[in-house]
C-alpha cells in the first residue's frame, strides 16, 4: 500500500527550503523529497549528516559536475545522480540549474537582492502586493545574514575598492548584499562549484538541518516523476517517485503537494502530468517565461591582481555616467583550484574576469511540451534590455581597451523563471494569490516558476519571499491537513 503523507514538498532550493522550514516550525508534518544528495561541506560534517556526496573537485570533478544534460531533440548525456548541474539545452535559450539538498544555494553567487522595481509584486493578483511581501524579504535577508562588503574592509577583489579611481568604470552603485560569512575570512573556493568550507551560506545549513531537528522528514535521492489526482479526500494526490539509491519506482499519497523543483523541473512535472491526462487543461501553463535578461561575458582584462580570490562575486560595476542599468557584476575564477586544468591556463585565468549581467526582460517567453520534452520559445528582439546589455558590454571592452566576449546567438540563463506564473485567471497564469494551482486545492507552486515577471536582479530573495507568502497561506487558510 502507498505511504500516506500530510504535506509533500518537492525540491529543496530557495522555494522548497523556505516552505519546509516554515511549515515544520509551525508544527506541520512535512516530507521533503530531493532528487540530489546532501553535500559534503564543513557545516554538514559538523552537523554529522550521513551519506554526503562531494562537490566537484580534482580527479572527481567531471563525475560530480553533471546531474543531467537534456535537450529538445532527445539530447541526453550520461551523468551522475550526485552531479551538481542540470542543464537543458535549447537553441532559443538554455536553462541551467542545480541538484542537491539546498538546491541553487550551493552553486549560486550569494547575491541576495530585492527586485529592480519596488512595485514588483503590485498588480498581478488581488491578495499579493509589495507591502505585504516586504516582511518576507526582511526575514530571508536576516536568515542569510546578507550584507554588502564595505570599501576599505579588505575584501579581495571588491569592485568598490578596485575601481575607485578607474577612469572609465565606477562601482559607486547599490552593491548587492551577499549571503556570505565575512568573519570566516576564507576568500577562496566559494564558487559556482559550491563552498566546501561553508563561507558561502547555504540552505542545507541555514534552514533544512535546523528543520530536521524540529521533525522535518527529508529524503534525498528521491526524484518525483509525475503527479496525479486521486479524486479522493483527504489524500488528493498520488506522486510517482524514482528512488535513485534503490533504483526503483514507488508511489506516495499526499493530502497536499508543494512543487518547488525549480522552474525547469516544476514545468517538466506539470507538463508531463497534464500530458498524462492529469491536472486538466492548465491553459496558462508555459506563459511568462523569462531568463531575467541574463548575459554572461568573458572579460579578458589581464588584471595585475589575482581575481580568483574574494567573495563569489566581486560586486557591481558600470560605465561612468551610464546610470544604474543594466545590472553588471564582476566575477573572478573563484574555485579554479578545484578544476582539473593545465597549470599555465589556471595561472592565466586568475587574472581574467567574468561579467554577469541581468535586467527586466519582459517575460515574453513561452515553454512548451513537444514529444515528451520541454521546448523554449524566446525572442530576444522582444526584449530590448538584451540589446542594451550587449551594447554596454561592447562599450566596456572599447572603453577599457580590453576584450569582452559573449554569445549573441545562443542565450542561456542561470535565472529561469515563470511558466507557472502568478495571475488573476487561469488563462493568464497557473497559480492564484495563495500559490495554489487554479482548480486544484492542495496543489501549490512555491519556486521561481511562479514568479509573475523578471525581477531584473538576482532572484533568490524574491523566490524565498514568494515561498514564505505561500507558506503563510498554507498555515492560515484552513487548507492545513
Ligand atoms: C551559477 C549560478 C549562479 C547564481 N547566482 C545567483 C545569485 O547570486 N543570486 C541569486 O539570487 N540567484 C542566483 N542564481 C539563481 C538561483 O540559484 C535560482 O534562481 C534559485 O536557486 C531558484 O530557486 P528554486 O527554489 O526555484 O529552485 P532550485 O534552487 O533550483 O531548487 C530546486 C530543487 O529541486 C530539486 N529537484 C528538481 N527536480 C526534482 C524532482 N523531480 N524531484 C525532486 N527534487 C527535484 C533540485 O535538485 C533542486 O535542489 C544563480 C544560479 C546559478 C546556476
Amino acid at each position: 500500500m502507498a505511504e500516506r503523507l500530510a504535506t509533500l514538498v518537492i525540491g529543496s532550493g530557495f522555494g522548497g527550503s523556505v516552505v519546509a522550514h516554515r511549515l515544520t516550525a509551525a508544527g506541520e508534518r512535512v516530507t521533503l523529497l530531493e532528487r540530489g544528495p546532501w553535500r559534503d561541506t564543513q557545516p554538514m560534517r559538523r552537523r554529522g549528516l550521513p551519506d554526503r556526496r562531494p562537490l566537484p573537485a580534482g580527479a572527481g570533478f567531471c563525475h560530480h559536475l553533471l546531474y543531467r544534460l537534456s535537450g529538445p531533440a532527445g539530447l541526453r548525456l550520461p551523468a551522475s545522480n550526485s552531479g551538481l548541474f542540470d542543464i537543458h539545452y535549447d537553441p532559443a535559450m538554455s536553462l541551467i540549474c542545480s541538484s542537491g539538498v539546498g538546491g541553487g544555494s550551493h552553486v549560486y553567487s550569494a547575491m541576495n537582492t530585492r527586485p529592480a522595481r519596488s512595485d514588483y509584486w503590485d498588480g498581478h493578483a488581488d491578495g499579493v502586493d509589495a507591502a505585504s511581501m516586504e516582511p518576507h524579504y526582511d526575514w530571508m535577508l536576516g536568515v542569510m545574514g546578507a550584507r554588502a562588503p564595505a570599501t576599505g574592509e579588505g575584501v579581495p577583489g571588491f569592485t568598490g575598492d578596485d575601481l575607485r579611481d578607474h577612469p572609465q568604470l565606477t562601482a559607486e552603485l547599490d552593491q548587492p548584499p551577499l549571503g556570505f560569512d565575512f568573519d570566516g575570512a576564507r576568500f577562496r573556493d566559494n564558487s559556482y562549484f559550491g563552498s566546501p568550507t561553508g563561507e558561502k551560506r547555504t540552505l542545507d545549513d541555514l534552514l533544512l538541518a535546523p528543520a530536521l531537528e524540529q521533525g522535518l522528514d527529508l529524503r534525498a535521492h528521491q526524484e518525483v516523476r509525475g503527479i496525479a489526482t486521486t479524486g479522493e479526500t483527504p489524500y488528493r494526490y498520488r506522486v510517482q517517485v524514482h528512488d535513485h539509491e534503490r533504483k526503483r519506482m514507488h508511489y506516495l499519497l499526499a493530502e497536499r503537494v508543494v512543487l518547488a523543483a525549480g522552474t525547469l523541473n516544476t514545468l517538466k512535472l506539470l507538463f508531463a502530468s497534464r500530458a498524462a491526462g492529469e491536472l486538466g487543461a492548465l491553459p496558462g501553463l508555459g506563459l511568462g517565461f523569462s531568463g531575467n535578461g541574463d548575459q554572461v561575458a568573458l572579460w579578458w582584462c589581464h588584471d595585475e591582481a589575482d581575481l580568483s580570490a574574494g567573495t563569489p562575486t566581486h560586486g557591481r560595476l558600470a560605465l561612468r555616467g551610464a546610470g544604474d542599468e543594466p545590472y553588471i557584476t564582476r566575477f573572478g575564477f573563484n574555485g579554479i583550484d578545484r578544476m582539473p586544468l593545465p597549470e599555465p591556463l589556471r595561472r592565466k585565468l586568475r587574472h581574467q574576469a567574468i561579467l554577469v549581467c541581468m535586467g527586466e526582460d519582459g517575460a515574453h517567453g513561452r515553454l512548451d511540451w513537444h514529444r515528451g520534452r520541454l521546448r523554449v520559445a524566446y525572442d530576444p528582439a522582444r526584449n530590448p534590455v538584451l540589446g542594451q546589455i550587449n551594447k554596454t558590454l561592447k562599450a566596456i571592452g572599447q572603453g577599457t581597451n580590453t576584450s569582452v566576449r559573449f554569445l549573441r546567438r545562443r542565450p542561456f540563463t542561470v535565472h529561469p523563471l515563470g511558466g507557472a506564473r502568478l495571475a488573476s485567471t487561469p488563462e493568464e497564469g497557473v497559480v492564484d494569490a495563495c500559490g495554489r494551482i487554479f482548480g486544484h486545492d492542495g496543489l501549490h507552486v512555491a519556486d521561481a516558476a511562479a514568479l509573475p515577471a523578471a525581477p531584473g536582479r538576482p532572484p533568490s530573495m524574491t523566490i524565498s519571499a514568494w515561498a514564505a507568502h505561500v507558506s503563510d497561506h498554507l498555515l492560515t487558510t484552513g487548507e492545513t491537513p
